[in-house]
């Protein structure tokens, strides 16, 4: 096992990791920009190197700075959390190079399904269902109109290199189509460096499935069960549950299944998740993400595992410390996600935190980096916090979140809390009844949007 584990990460994912760290006897070192000389994972880890200045591509994005860190503080590993170098599949190459390990999947898979187009031909191949859609990439507007019609109205035009919700266009007809493919290629070459673009029938009400899956790198690998993050704004998620309210044990089991003996046969190492659409009782494949997800922690609460400590046991080769037969789900988990931002244009704003309360009590966990005092710099992310609850099914998961959103103060910056207390208060998230697009629909609404 390793010694020490540096993390190439901040914020609440940076403590995160720090905990399953200490629990294992494992020595942690923090990374952090000048920007973060004050930030509680600095406080909570054993050891801290400051990488940087402010601006993220110059402290947590700096592959060199890290690999330095490594070698001065003598740290074996790195955790790469979520976000900044988790999907970068040069860093993880050059981890290896340096005699690092990288707690995360190889240089190889990051590399497939970092890439969509790729991503989709591989998981087709692999038995996994997709969404219909062009075969490849779609170089001029001729091709694009030959697939449109063949998959028939409305797609929706992606870029090959995307992510995070961007390079997106819909098209309900022909017409639309030339507009929506010009500019989803410009955005892509201007927000990727890469025009290329591919075609999907575009879903009307799906729901955002994912499935959890986990390998130790040696052929085994198993499925922890589906998350619902089908509340969404521009493509963000906001809200997470599992089991999926819509999904029937059996559903989960078939779906489960195709994916774990997916990634059992590339020799898939550490956490992924098979992100898909779900419509009228079927799948459809539309991205892997090949780190730990933001939304993980609903996960461990029905699972009752640390998915961390499993991630570090597989990269330090020790394989994982469960099977397929050993894991049940019990009851069920919501996180919220707490933004630093002012209803209703969710605008960012960083600032003093004054008073910091988190709530407690039996199912209630907050995974946050906050403290009074501390001043949520203006360079990062907006997530502040996440609130995680857990009940013996959703009714109780739900009444549990209303009681701890009560409790919670965050005093001096404006949040996200409230847009909770609103959503769990709206008829149809009561009953587990929204697809990917009834909070934008909803916003509109409540705020004009
Ligand atoms: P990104 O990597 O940019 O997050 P994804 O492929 O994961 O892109 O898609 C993000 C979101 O866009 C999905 O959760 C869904 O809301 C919407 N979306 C993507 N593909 C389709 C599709 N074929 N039909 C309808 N909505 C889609």
């Amino acid at each position: 096992m390793f010694e020490k584990i540096l993390i190439a990460n901040r914020g609440e994912i940076a403590l995160r990791v720090i905990r399953a760290c200490r629990e294992m006897g494992i020595k942690s070192v923090a990374v952090h920009s000048t920007a973060d000389t004050d930030a509680m994972h600095v406080r909570m880890a054993d050891e801290s190197i400051c990488i940087g200045p402010a601006p993220s591509s110059e402290s947590y994005l700096n592959k060199a700075a890290i690999i330095s860190a490594c070698e001065i503080t003598g740290a074996q590993a790195v955790h790469p959390g979520y976000g900044f170098l988790s999907e970068n599949a040069s860093f993880a190459q050059a981890l290896e190079d340096h005699g690092l390990t990288f707690i995360g999947p190889s240089a190889e898979h990051i590399r497939i399904m970092g890439d969509k187009i790729t991503a989709k031909e591989t998981a087709k191949a692999l038995g996994i269902p997709v969404v219909p859609g062009s075969e490849g990439g779609v170089a001029d507007f001729e091709i694009a109109m030959k697939a449109a019609e063949e998959i028939g109205f409305p797609v929706i035009i992606k870029a090959t290199a995307g992510g995070g919700g961007r390079g997106m266009k819909v098209a309900q007809n022909a017409t639309e189509l030339e507009m929506a493919f010009r500019t989803a290629r410009s955005e892509a070459k201007n927000a990727f460096g890469n025009d290329e673009v591919y075609i999907e029938k575009y879903l009307q009400k799906p729901r955002h499935i994912e499935i959890q899956v986990f390998g130790d790198g040696k052929g085994n690998a198993v499925h922890l069960g589906e998350r619902d993050c089908s509340l969404q704004r521009r493509h963000q998620k906001v809200f997470e549950e599992a089991p999926g309210p819509a999904i029937t044990p059996k559903m989960r089991a078939e779906i489960g299944k195709i994916c774990a003996e997916a990634v059992a046969k590339i020799n898939y190492i550490g956490a992924g998740t098979v992100e898909f659409l779900y419509e009228d009782g079927k799948f459809y494949f539309i991205e892997m993400n090949t780190r730990l997800q933001v939304e993980h922690p609903v996960t461990e609460y029905i699972f009752g595992v640390d998915l961390v400590r499993e991630q570090i046991r597989v990269a330090a080769g020790m394989g994982m410390s469960f099977t397929q037969g050993e894991l049940e789900i019990n009851g069920h988990a919501i996180e919220v996600r707490i933004n630093a931002e002012k209803l209703p244009n969710f605008a960012p704003c960083p600032g003093k935190v004054r008073t910091f309360h988190a709530p407690g009590g039996l199912g209630v966990r907050m995974d946050s980096a906050l403290y009074g005092g501390y001043s949520i710099p203006p360079y990062y992310d907006s997530l502040i916090g996440k609130l995680i609850v857990h009940g013996r099914d959703r009714p109780e998961a739900m009444a549990r979140l209303k009681r701890a959103l009560g409790e919670l103060i965050i005093d001096g910056v404006d949040s996200s809390v409230p847009l909770f207390h609103m959503l769990l208060a709206e008829p149809d998230i009561q009953a587990g009844d929204y697809n990917i697009h009834w909070l934008e629909k909803w916003l509109a609404v409540q705020f004009g949007q």
